[in-house]
């Protein structure tokens, strides 16, 4: 393949690989595409959870999925079912040897590895600088995360987690339904809640999750994962496989779509995560075949975005009433869930409810405090943040 590559990609995780294939799916064979990354994946450094209506590009990398969850909240405990939803599980490693496997059998991606120092426009396109070496292109797509400095108009939490893959002495899990939330944890002033991911009877991916803005000592996750696994899923003999730690971002804070005319951020560092969940790699496939649509339609990447989007607001609302302690996190994920079908939760959290749906789900909280919580909002984004 000769320079200037018609589309470089700094970064292969999920949004880089996912971006790769979606641009070939939708027809773009004959353009030539340069993929860049520290080192190819060899460890299984994540699991992604979402849910989806039918088969997904992915399906064949599923490594299980469920067709109803738990939730456990305040006032609430029950089975819930998804269909036509199914709550999906795909194991990083997979998804990466699935993506490997794929591009060695595309003439039109080459792949290099190395520390990308600089990502620079020049004229008619960019220059992306990897291990001391330059390569062209005429667009660059950038996962390279970069932290937001902190604005007093937006919010910053943190989702921070830490799972375990346990396999018990005795068969303990239920298999037909993933736990979604479990909220029978202490609050200690932060939301906190387990899941389960379980993959046979007695083998499961078991995390302990926190939505707050400080991050806790590393050996106080394996105490709480210990003592959730211990007194709520009543668990004591079981031996641990694999470990996975993870941080996301839940800000509402813009992250620089296009940080120069040649350069489009995806992924996480192009905002792709869902501010009040965290929940991303859903967003990231959307993101993936919306830029290969508007380069197919027009020759660029750069979808139309509204300027206002009533759903972002809403999770403004929500890290509002999270940050500011308002209300408890575990209150407002039990309210949702014992007022609407989980259809409707879904469905809002995927940002296709209409205004209708969007009444009844925020006639499900509290009314009160998210009123309070809309005001500071709106007065933060005037630049007049407001106490209390
Ligand atoms: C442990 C964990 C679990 C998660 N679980 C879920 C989930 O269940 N559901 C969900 O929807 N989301 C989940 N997420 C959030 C999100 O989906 C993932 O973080 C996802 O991997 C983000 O994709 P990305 O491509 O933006 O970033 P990444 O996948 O992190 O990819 C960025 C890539 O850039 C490379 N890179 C960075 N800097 C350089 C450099 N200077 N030079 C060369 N290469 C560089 C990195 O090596 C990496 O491969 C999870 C995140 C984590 C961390």
């Amino acid at each position: 393949m000769s320079e200037p590559y018609d589309y470089i990609i700094a970064g292969a995780g999920a949004a880089g690989l996912s971006l790769a294939y979606h641009l070939v799916q939708a027809g773009l064979h004959d353009r030539s595409i340069l993929l860049l990354d520290r080192a190819p994946k060899t460890t299984n450094d994540r699991t992604w959870c979402f849910w989806e209506v039918g088969e997904g590009p992915f399906e064949g990398v599923v490594y299980r999925k469920w067709n109803r969850v738990w939730f456990h909240g305040e006032g609430i405990s029950r089975r819930l079912e998804l269909a036509p939803y199914a709550y999906k599980m795909i194991r990083g490693l997979d998804f990466y040897r699935f993506m490997y496997r794929w591009i060695a059998e595309q003439p039109n991606i080459a792949v290099r590895y190395g520390e990308i120092s600089r990502i620079e426009e020049r004229e008619e396109g960019v220059e992306v600088r990897l291990n001391g070496q330059t390569f062209k292109g005429r667009w660059a797509f950038s996962s390279l995360y970069q932290p937001l400095p902190q604005d007093p108009r937006y919010h910053y939490l943190l989702q921070h987690f830490k799972g375990w893959v346990v396999r018990a002495a005795a068969p303990v899990f239920d298999t037909e339904a993933a736990t979604f939330m479990d909220f029978r944890v202490a609050q200690q002033g932060a939301v906190r809640f387990g899941y389960v991911l379980p993959f046979d009877a007695r083998t499961a991916l078991v995390e302990y999750t926190l939505f707050s803005a400080e991050l806790l000592p590393p050996e106080a996750y394996d105490a709480e994962l210990r003592a959730y696994l211990g007194s709520v899923l009543g668990l004591d003999r079981y031996e641990t496989l694999e470990a996975e730690f993870g941080i996301i971002p839940m800000t509402d804070a813009p992250f620089p779509r296009r940080p120069s005319p040649h350069v489009m951020n995806i992924g996480m560092a192009g905002g792709r995560t869902k501010a009040s969940t965290g929940y991303t790699f859903q967003r990231i496939q959307a993101q993936s075949r919306r830029i290969a649509h508007a380069l197919r339609q027009t020759g660029q990447p750069f979808y139309p975005e509204p300027a206002f989007s009533r759903h972002a607001f809403m999770d403004s609302v929500l890290l509002n009433v999270l940050e500011k302690q308002r209300c408890s996190g575990k209150q407002v994920f039990s309210d949702l869930f014992r007022q609407n079908p989980p259809q409707r939760v879904l469905r809002f959290l995927d940002e296709e409810t209409g205004w209708l749906e969007d009444l009844q789900i925020m006639a499900s909280v509290e009314i009160p405090t998210f009123v309070r919580a809309t005001l500071e909002v709106v007065g933060r984004r005037l630049g007049q943040p407001k106490r209390g």
